[in-house]
């Protein structure tokens, strides 16, 4: 039986699945789980609470106490890049920690020895998202993805983390859940709608296109879910 982990940072973006679905919920690690039954398999259903912490528990949760055999991430960014506008889905290719910064040694910005500079997605998994975004007739990029603790709302802040990761978006949870997925060998998906432009007032931006976002996000999550099941 395949398990499918559907994993957002906030309640809001989990809630257009949990509206489709009944469930039941389990308790664990200072989180709630929700279990649904789906085609032959099933899925876990949880928002982890923001950051990289956070979202990293709640990614080795789902994989070793749920037994999750693949993770699709579905949630809101900051877009970075001129061509991705509010409401636009991003699928990452790969990931890097913006906030990581021992380059008093010399390393690069974002690199933590022993560890992947930029973790990549898995490869198949993107083809099935590209492929459900086609079927639900969505446009969908590409890209790189720059996370972090921080909310991103200057312009400066983001023309330095655009130039310096050569990123399409930041938000504060994709990095350390593909790190988690690369570590167990779980693949995965980590996919965004852009909600702000990571600039002066993305705040208000934010809180007014939360929503839209993250159901855009959500909706191309269940598809992608649903062929992965039809491949298997
Ligand atoms: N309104 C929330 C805080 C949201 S923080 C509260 O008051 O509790 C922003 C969330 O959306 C994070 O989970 C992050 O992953 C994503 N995000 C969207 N736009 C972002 C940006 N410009 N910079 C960083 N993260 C962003």
């Amino acid at each position: 039986m395949m398990i499918v982990a559907i994993l957002g940072a906030m309640r809001e973006e989990i809630e257009p699945i949990l509206e489709r679905f009944q469930y039941t919920s389990v308790e664990y690690a200072n989180n709630t789980f929700y279990l649904i039954d789906y085609a032959q398999g099933k899925m876990v259903v949880a928002y982890s609470k923001i950051g990289k912490v956070n979202s990293a528990i709640t990614a080795s949760v789902m994989i070793e106490h749920f037994k999750a055999d693949y993770l699709i991430f579905t949630g809101v960014a900051g877009s970075l890049n001129a061509d991705l506008k509010i409401g636009d889905l991003l699928l990452a290719t790969s990931l890097v920690q913006h906030d990581v910064d021992i380059c008093a040694f010399g390393h690069k910005a974002g690199f933590i020895p022993e560890t992947s500079h930029y973790i990549k997605t898995n490869e198949d998994l993107n083809k099935i998202a590209l492929k459900s975004a086609k079927d639900l007739k969505l446009s969908i990029k590409e890209g790189i993805i720059a996370t972090s603790d921080q909310f991103i709302c200057s312009s400066d802040k983001k023309e330095w983390i655009k130039n310096t990761f050569n990123a399409d978006a930041c938000e504060m949870e994709g990095a350390s859940v593909a790190l988690v997925c690369e570590a167990f060998k779980i693949p995965c998906v980590i996919l965004r709608a852009i909600s702000d432009e990571a600039g002066k007032e993305a705040e208000i931006s934010f809180d007014t296109f939360l929503k839209i976002a993250a159901t855009n996000s959500a909706n191309l999550a269940l598809k992608i879910c649903e062929n992965l099941k039809k491949k298997l």
